[in-house]
């Protein structure tokens, strides 16, 4: 069984390595020559870690392979992930036009059977349009499938989630289709669900919009807590310590970013609105999401009143630890805001600065980029966290205190105790407590 995977960003290359560690014959294929330059060469275009040794780990064993060509991957598979990205338009729904394009170039080069298999994040019913979109383009007799195996990975542990699920969801019409995907999970045939296609696709949507609320709702939480003598903290736990509940996603913050969340909300929401469903509940997490960067700049505004030519450093840039993803990420929102009231911001983080620095050029003095953390507080009147690496929390906090103009820390994700902070002379402005 030959594997094609389409598209080989965050998802498709780990899919793709994935696949070809657990045995499997894979091609993959990008429209960006640069992705796919770099992946024939052992290099992901991306950081998640153990990926790169996997991937030259695989080329090696000759069980991967990268084309620039979709004909070509096409033409050599059996089975065809659809792994490109699925982004949000301006009113919420979800553009579909990179699956369209790669339905119809399927279509016309359906040389034998294929399996098709949606492995991005869609909106329910899209497998309808997939199959219309091949039948009324294919030029040939031969058949195919069209399934749902969406992806549940986590960027910052991808090859980990990926290697090791706690579930695989299929979504299949026909006993052809439901063999062959079986087949190919087989490692994992303890926690394979099989389920029809509308429910796979909505199982991903939903699963994500659950993980927003919990995240929305102790963000929510949070709000009540900094207006009284509560711990948000303590909340969570004494939250989490219930099964029904479970501590996980109960972490207040400045609320979640990346490509998936806030994208898979707002498609849930329109996707429900369109079917006549009222989607209240999820406008709400929407809501609330948007609002912590508001909460997170007045708290700024409070600890140094006129924001205008100071110096602030902004540590962490990607939307969450051990990622170099920027997309949706807090920290872009909070850059622009700082730079419209005129402050001069000094960044840094470890994996995320070359891609932050296409949306904000460095510019001398209102954007600079550092190599440390300790060398972007030197002389600020304030210092940020936005993300929580664990490089931030291990600092050494009295070098940061020496380094610093004013000693004011913003803490968007609650990564220092406050005790051994403060005793160092720090201000320290928290998440849901004092
Ligand atoms: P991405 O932007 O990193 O990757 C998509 C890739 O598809 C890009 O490299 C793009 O160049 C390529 N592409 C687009 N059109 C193509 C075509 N016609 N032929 C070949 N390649 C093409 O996006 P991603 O983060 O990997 O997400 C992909 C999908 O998976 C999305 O639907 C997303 O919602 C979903 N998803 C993402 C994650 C995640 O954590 N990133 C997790 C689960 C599901």
């Amino acid at each position: 069984m030959k594997i094609g995977i389409i598209g080989t960003g965050y998802v498709g290359l780990v899919t793709a390595v994935g696949l070809a560690d657990m045995g499997h014959d894979v091609i993959g294929t990008d429209t960006v020559r640069e992705k796919i330059e770099k992946a024939s060469k052992g290099i992901p275009h991306l950081y998640e870690p153990g990926l790169d040794e996997l991937l030259r780990k695989n080329l090696k064993r000759g069980n991967i392979r990268f084309t620039h060509s979709l004909v070509k991957a096409i033409q050599e598979s059996d089975v065809l992930f659809v792994c490109v990205n699925t982004p949000q338009k301006e009113d919420g729904t979800t553009d579909m036009t990179y699956v369209e394009s790669v339905s119809r170039t399927i279509a016309e080069n359906l040389n034998s059977y294929k399996l098709i298999v949606e492995k991005s994040t869609v909106p329910v019913r899209t497998s309808l349009w997939i199959r219309r979109t091949i039948n009324l383009y294919k030029r040939s007799d031969e058949d195919f499938d069209v399934a749902s195996n969406p992806e549940f990975l986590r960027e910052g542990s991808a090859v980990q989630d990926f290697m090791n699920p706690e579930r695989i969801v299929i979504g299949v019409e026909s006993e052809r289709a439901k063999e062959i995907l079986v087949g190919i999970y087989k490692k994992f045939e303890d926690r394979i669900l099989i389920t029809n296609i509308d429910t796979a696709e909505i199982i991903k949507h939903a699963s994500n919009s659950f993980l927003a609320t919990k995240i929305s709702y102790i963000n929510l939480i949070s709000e009540l807590c900094e207006k009284t003598d509560a711990d948000v903290e303590l909340v969570a736990k004494g939250m989490g310590q219930d099964s029904r509940i479970g501590p996980q996603f109960l972490k207040a913050g400045l609320g979640y970013g990346g490509s998936c969340f806030p994208k898979d909300v707002r498609a849930l929401i329109k996707m429900g609105e369109d079917l006549g469903v009222d989607m209240n509940l999820l406008s709400d997490v929407d809501k609330i999401n948007k609002q912590r960067i508001k909460v997170f700049l007045q708290k700024i505004k409070k600890a140094l009143w006129i924001v205008k030519k100071k110096k602030i450093a902004v540590l962490g840039l990607s939307f969450k630890p051990e990622t170099d993803d920027i997309r949706n990420a807090p920290g872009i929102s909070i850059i622009k805001e700082l730079l419209a009231d005129g402050a001069n911001l000094r960044l840094y983080d470890p994996k995320a600065m070359d891609k932050m620095k296409k949306i904000f050029p460095p510019k001398i003095p209102k954007i600079l980029y550092f190599q440390s953390p300790f060398e972007a507080v030197e002389g600020a009147d304030a210092m940020l966290i936005i993300t929580e690496w664990n490089e931030f929390r291990d600092m050494d906090m009295s070098k940061v205190r020496e380094l610093m103009a004013n000693p004011i820390i913003i803490d968007g994700r609650n990564v220092f105790k406050p005790e051994e902070v403060r005793n160092l002379g720090f201000e320290y402005y928290l998440v849901g407590k004092k």
